[in-house]
């Protein structure tokens, strides 16, 4: 197989293992030994990954401390023609790890900002959890401090998509005490714990019975987790208040039947619903 070629003047934001070392792509290896450059989360953690691949290259902190001190000079640097990779300790750097800051700054002077894509925690928690994934939200970090967790949990109580965090198993039992509280013990949870690694779990439990497991079990709050919740099922026969509004504009101007009828193409729902509600306004 031929080794991708890198391109001069150009960050490469490179995905890396998130456990399993196996888990980094040719392409991904060849730009990380071929680049002039590689911009590490932790320079020490990435030598490791490096030196199983017998990779030889220089590396140069970037974190959250230094970041935005490091953007002019990695500007001048891309100018310059040179070849930048951005790596974080583990999985896809800015998922919850550092350079957001560089690459808008890069970006924002028209520099080459280029994908590497492969390990991220979040996705391949979803890919197994067996939960809705046509559409979700990442929420990132769930607060460590309870009342603060309860009350992010509160904001997301109406969501209908499937809502991933990542959270310490440390805290799990509490976590999962809360959404209990907040969201109800029936609510469905995933949590994929030590991906990719010996000791990978990936349960799934209604918040009940959830607490009960991890009570049970204090191997399940070591090492790293994602925590997936079910979004609240919706209410097929439910009628939104834009679609009473709706049917109260038209019931103004029109018969009952037709309102209905036109209202429920808009907001598709059901007609006979709507009748319902259009007698009662009536
Ligand atoms: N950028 C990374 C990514 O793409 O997944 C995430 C970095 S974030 C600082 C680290 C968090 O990701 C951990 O606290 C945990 O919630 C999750 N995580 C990382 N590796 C994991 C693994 N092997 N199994 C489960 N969760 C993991």
């Amino acid at each position: 197989m031929n080794q991708t070629a890198v391109n001069p003047a150009t960050l490469y934001v490179v995905a890396t293992p998130i456990g399993n070392l196996q888990d980094i792509s040719q392409r991904a290896l060849d730009v990380l030994a071929q680049v002039d450059l590689i911009a590490c989360e932790d320079t020490r953690h990435t030598g490791r990954l490096l030196s199983h691949y017998s990779i030889k290259n220089k590396t140069i902190s970037l974190h959250d401390h230094n970041e935005r001190q490091r953007q002019d000079y990695f500007a001048q640097l891309l100018t310059e023609g040179k070849s930048i990779a951005l790596v974080s300790d583990a999985g896809t750097p800015l998922i919850s790890d550092p350079g957001f800051h560089i690459v808008r700054h890069l970006r924002g002077q028209n520099l080459n900002v280029v994908p590497v894509p492969g390990a991220c925690a979040a996705i391949a928690a979803l890919s197994v959890a067996g939960l809705p994934t046509d559409r979700f939200t990442f929420e990132g970090f769930l607060p460590s401090k309870s009342t603060a967790r309860k009350s992010k949990l509160a904001e997301l109580a109406d969501e209908t998509r499937t809502m991933v965090f990542y959270d310490a198993p440390r805290r799990a039992i509490d976590t999962v005490a809360d959404i209990e509280e907040v969201l109800g013990g029936e609510r469905q949870i995933v949590i994929a714990r030590e991906l990719t690694k010996t000791f990978e779990t990936v349960h799934a439990d209604s918040a009940k019975n959830m607490h009960a497991w991890l009570s049970e079990d204090p191997n399940q709050l070591k090492g790293e987790m994602v925590l997936i919740i079910e979004g609240v099922l919706q209410d097929p026969n439910a009628i939104s208040s834009e679609a009473i509004s709706t049917l109260k504009l038209l019931l103004g101007e029109m018969k009952p039947k037709k309102a209905c009828a036109i209202a429920a193409e808009i907001h598709g729902v059901k007609k006979n619903a709507l009748y319902q509600i259009a007698l009662e306004i009536k």
